[in-house]
């Protein structure tokens, strides 16, 4: 039997759309439809939030009624109705000859719940369908700077869109403050979204705001993102492991500078490097790693500003790359990327078997 549904677009601006289903459960569904230019009328047995965009008409009570309401349309929504309703409805639209389609209800219950989304390094391509389900579904969204926001009243139509980042004006919010803003949020009632760039659990306190709202007793979620020590990488012709150059890649913050133990502990462990928050320490870093016992012509990446139109990659080695990116300037934020990876980035196969043979060499020299 074909499917009856189809997912289509419809230009909804200036049309009379009926939504029927209580105003909590149908908030969202409002909210997208106000966004996209409706007029809107709501049948519901209960009004708990006040809309001044959305006319209430009454609930009808007999099938003329339902027919007298929905002729009255161009296109009907359903959210939630009661089951007895239901045939009347359906037998209601169909004598009209009015489109009726279906929607799911929003979640209503106190506390609401908080949703903490990774978005990828910057493009918005790179979020999960997880991810934009999330934020299809979210009252409210928390964003800042390093999370894909360009399309973000797109992809959380009707949502309240929040920066508690840096932007011109502003300071960003500190954190303690954000934890509270996701609790308090999700106490009202609201489905949240925290949005973080890249995945929340690598350097983004995703784990900070997790306990947050676990303390104050607010259900919480996590979705994984495609994150940047990898993608950033990756789109410079940089993969992070390859077989037979290296088996293993460590991922560090560079905010604060490692220490001696650390270093030879990195230096040990061989495989591939990638520093998020790196280009401060990076003096500090390579000549560390080289006093540690590392090769001072081991290649260096630094891969900038990732995803955008001034994405940037330098390679240099760890001898000469703090001059190197003196001279160009480079600045964060950027993935560093230590290891004979790098030395397969953007080059031809000739030059991937150059890499293999060097590494054989090496691996057979330790
Ligand atoms: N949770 C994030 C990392 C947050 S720490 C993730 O998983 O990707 C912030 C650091 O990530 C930046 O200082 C930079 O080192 C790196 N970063 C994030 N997005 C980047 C991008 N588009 N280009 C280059 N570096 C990026």
């Amino acid at each position: 039997m074909p499917n009856p549904s189809l997912d289509i677009g419809l230009n909804v601006t200036g049309r009379r759309v009926l939504i029927i289903g209580g105003s909590r459960p149908a908030r969202r569904v409002i909210a997208r439809y106000c966004a996209a230019g409706a007029v809107l009328y709501l049948a519901a047995d209960t009004y708990e939030v006040p809309n001044p965009l959305v006319r209430a008409v009454a609930w009808p009570h007999s099938p003329s009624a339902w027919r007298d309401l929905v002729s009255a349309v161009d296109l009907v929504v359903a959210v939630d109705l009661p089951a007895h309703d239901d045939p009347l409805l359906v037998a209601a639209c169909a004598e009209k000859a009015v489109w009726l389609t279906r929607e799911a209800a929003a979640p209503v219950s106190r506390p609401g719940h908080v949703t903490l989304v990774g978005g990828g390094p910057g493009d918005g391509d790179l979020l999960t369908v997880a991810a934009l389900t999330a934020l299809r579904g979210a009252d409210i969204v928390y964003y800042d700077r390093l999370g894909p926001h360009d399309r973000l009243d797109e992809w959380a139509r009707g949502a309240e869109l929040v920066n508690v980042g840096k932007h011109p004006g502003h300071h960003a919010v500190p954190q303690a403050e954000i934890e509270q803003l996701l609790v308090t949020s999700a106490r009202a009632g609201l489905t949240v979204v925290r949005l973080k760039g890249g995945d929340p659990f690598v350097f983004g306190r995703g784990g900070e705001e997790m306990a947050a709202c676990r303390a104050a007793g607010v259900p919480v979620t996590v979705i994984s993102g495609v994150t940047s020590a990898i993608a950033v990488p990756a789109l410079a012709g940089i993969p992070v492991t390859h077989r037979e150059v290296s088996r293993m890649f460590t991922v560090l913050s560079g905010h604060v500078p490692l220490s001696e133990e650390e270093l030879a502990h990195l230096v040990g462990l061989g495989g591939t490097i990638v520093v998020l928050m790196g280009v401060g320490t990076l003096p500090h870093l390579t000549s560390g790693l080289a006093r540690h016992g590392m090769r001072t012509d081991m290649p260096i990446a630094i891969i900038e500003r990732g995803f955008s139109e001034q994405q940037r990659t330098t390679v240099a080695d760890i001898e000469t790359v703090v001059k190197v990116a003196g001279e160009v300037g480079a600045r964060s934020p950027a993935v560093l990327v230590i290891g004979e990876v790098v030395r397969l980035a953007q080059r031809d196969d000739a030059a991937a078997v150059e890499v293999l043979a060097n590494a054989a060499t090496l691996s057979g020299q330790r």
